[in-house]
């Protein structure tokens, strides 16, 4: 992978793109040839311009996806997986192009972009193992008369709404699963990063996935545009990765037509430092769990619990190493960070900052909003920040590491489970025994012992409380998209 690139590549990745709806296997332009300008969160520029979809034409997609399901459903496991294998391929060969896209449209770094081709791509080889891993039970009824038998069928038509933090790697994680089950779909990815999945769909569509099994939908108003197909009878279930708070409005939307949902929501993750761990190893992976996507990220570490004993040093290590990173446009070789993805998040960051900051909480590097173009915020670090202070319950997204000291293993844990959310948390300590304790205690979906990074294909990812309903990858990904019947035999 080249850590550079230059305008040419940079316009030459922009024009592989299809910029259509892809509605039956056709791309087409959209009605009245309106389109949703894209933007480089480095510069502000608009760098393409998408098709803006109208209701009519999200209905067109559903109705494509509801005409392949049946289709698509008796097609032979194997075939399924085999598309999924020659995407996961296609994807690996085609890195530089798609991470190029990526940085493009989100504005995290090449390396960081390419990192997240490799994850998604994943997602497409872990789930064509999976496709053919479909089974049933059969045994004999406990009364000794008769037998149960059941299996599996594809849950029918799904709407994929995905964010814009990971454009290719929240998509792959539910088309792929989606794929390996025999589901048909309609994708609609965030509109201020479309054009990944729009390459993926291109990917899945020469790679002989059938006409209507995948269709996309871009557009500028996903309220009116989207969410009206949670009413629609033909659709069978919604997955949504997103903000808590439009999760549960589609979710109340989607209880009309009582479907299947897998929400993947917020988080307010902790991070938990006990004075028995290895710091060197903390400060790694706090700088993984902070940094990574420049902290817009739902598993982004939002609230270093450290013990107070080496809550001093903690901060010191941690502001030292953050205060030596660089933003910049991906573009700039010695760039280690890029911009937030708009104006309004990094306006939100700096009001977090501020508001801490005014409650005593000490700035020991940042927290400025430079001057500029782009959308770029310094990586910050707070120490003693007030448990009350805004930041401790509202998802940063942004790279800004707040540190609150502790004092015992009852007072940590009721710190990091006095959240709504409960994605994901993380725990540093060298006792196996607390590690077990204390994640047995924690009310999270994902825990990292001794790790800064949870994601992997090969696991269930997913939370409890505020943060979500079901899992993506691991073996239980491919079950959201799976229900169960059931044959009552009498023999
Ligand atoms: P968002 O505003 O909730 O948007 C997510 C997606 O929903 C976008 O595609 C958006 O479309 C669409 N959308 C918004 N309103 C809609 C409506 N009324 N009907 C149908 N679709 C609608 O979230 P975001 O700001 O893009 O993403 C950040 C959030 O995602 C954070 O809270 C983060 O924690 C969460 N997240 C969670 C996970 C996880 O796995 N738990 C992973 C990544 C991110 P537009 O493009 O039109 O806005």
């Amino acid at each position: 992978m080249s850590a550079a690139s230059g305008p040419a590549e940079e316009q030459s990745a922009l024009a592989s793109v299809r910029k259509q709806l892809l509605i039956g296997g056709t791309w087409r332009p959209g009605e009245g040839g309106r389109s949703i300008a894209v933007e480089d969160p480095a510069s502000g520029e608009t760098i393409a311009e998408v098709a803006d979809a109208t209701l009519a034409e999200a209905r067109a997609a559903l109705g494509a996806a509801a005409d392949a399901q049946a289709g698509f459903a008796a097609m032979a496991p194997r075939e399924r997986g085999e598309i999924l294998r020659r995407a996961y391929e296609r994807m690996i060969a085609e890195r530089e192009r798609i991470a190029l896209l990526m940085s493009l449209e989100m504005g995290k770094t090449l390396a960081e972009s390419d990192a997240e081709v490799l994850y998604a791509a994943e997602f497409f080889r872990w789930f064509a193992e999976e496709a053919v891993r479909i089974h049933g039970t059969y045994m004999r009824n406990p009364t000794g008369a008769g037998r149960i038998l059941t299996m599996r069928a594809p849950v029918g038509p799904c709407l994929l709404i995905t964010p814009w933090n990971f454009p290719a790697a929240m998509a792959a994680r539910k088309i792929a699963p989606a794929v390996a089950a025999g589901c048909t779909m309609v994708v609609k990815p965030a509109k201020q990063t479309p054009l990944c999945t729009l390459a993926i769909a291109e990917i899945l569509r020469e790679e002989g996935l059938p006409p209507g099994a995948l269709n996309v939908v871009t557009t500028s108003d996903s309220a009116a545009v989207v969410e009206p197909l949670l009413d629609d009878p033909r659709l069978r279930k919604l997955s949504f990765t997103g903000s808590t708070a439009v999760g549960r409005a589609l979710m109340g939307r989607a209880a009309g037509g009582l479907l299947r949902l897998s929400l993947e929501l917020g988080g307010n993750a902790p991070f938990l430092v006990f004075a028995d761990a290895d710091i060197e190893q903390a400060i790694g992976g706090a700088l993984a769990a902070k940094l990574r996507n420049i902290g817009e990220a739902c598993t982004a570490a939002n609230r270093f619990l450290v013990e107070a004993s080496i809550a001093e040093r903690f901060a010191a290590e941690l502001a030292e190493r953050m205060r030596t990173l660089r933003s910049g446009r991906f573009s700039d070789p010695h760039s280690d960070l890029g911009p937030l993805i708009d104006g309004a998040q990094r306006a939100k960051v700096a009001r977090l900052v501020e508001e801490a900051r005014g409650r005593g909480a000490r700035v020991l590097c940042g927290g400025q909003v430079p001057e500029g173009p782009g959308y770029f915020y310094p990586p910050t670090v707070l120490s003693d920040v007030p448990a009350e202070a805004e930041i401790a319950r509202e998802e940063i997204f942004g790279p800004v590491a707040a540190i609150y000291a502790f004092d015992s293993e009852a007072q940590a844990l009721a710190l990091a489970n006095g959240t709504e959310y409960g994605l994901v948390a993380y725990l540093y300590t060298q006792s196996l025994e607390r590690a077990l304790r204390v994640s047995e205690a924690l009310e999270f979906g994902m825990v990292g012992v001794n790790q800064g990074v949870v994601s992997n294909p090969a696991a269930p990812f997913g939370g409890v409380k505020q943060s979500g309903l079901g899992r993506e990858g691991g073996f239980e990904g491919i079950g959201e998209y799976l229900s169960t019947r059931y044959l009552a035999l009498s023999l």
